[in-house]
């Protein structure tokens, strides 16, 4: 298993697809696109995200992308605000009506089992085309504050990043 290394300010790249001579895939690639399978439920137009937590590679929660219980979403909508208005990724999240995928993982544990989580994230855009799915500045603190100890996340070209987010206290994320 790749572990995260603390000092590292840049997140590392790991390939999706397994060596030729490897019959199983690792715990990563494994989560990961148990990850991409999740964000198939997400309900907005422009993204869906997919968030599974693990824990001694044992999945506690998952999560995707959408309107709160109750409130209606961009598909039932038939529109999604961000989208229409081409609003660059990670800006005017007040536009939006949903729920992070990664919120909504978090919300589903408990402290005991987020301390020392991993957090898997993957994603893809409207027309079904991986996406980087490095969680946005809101969930990055929600993920700090959860206790959560290592973060993979798509890097929308068929691999994926490893970070320790005690790497974002240095930016003040
Ligand atoms: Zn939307
Ligand atoms: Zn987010």
């Amino acid at each position: 298993m790749n572990k995260p290394k603390s000092r590292e300010s840049k997140p590392v790249t790991h390939k999706t697809k397994k060596p030729a001579k490897q019959t199983r895939p690792g715990w990563d690639i494994y989560f990961i696109n148990i990850a991409k399978a999740v964000s198939t439920r997400a309900t907005c137009l422009r993204r869906r995200y997919g968030a599974v937590i693990t824990k001694d590679n044992v999945i506690v929660s998952t999560g995707y992308n959408g309107a709160p219980s109750g409130m209606i979403d961009c598909l039932e909508a038939g529109k999604c605000t961000r989208k229409e208005l081409q609003i660059p990724h990670g800006e005017r999240y007040e536009l939006c009506h949903s729920v992070h995928a990664e919120a909504n993982a978090i919300i589903r544990a408990s402290a005991d089992e987020l301390k020392g989580s991993t957090i898997y994230i993957s994603g893809c855009d409207g027309e079904g085309e991986e996406c980087v799915s490095e969680p946005c500045m809101m969930c990055k603190r929600m993920i700090l504050n959860a206790g959560i100890f290592k973060v993979v996340y798509s890097d929308g070209n068929g691999c994926y990043h490893i970070i320790n987010p005690s790497d974002w206290l240095r930016n003040r994320v």
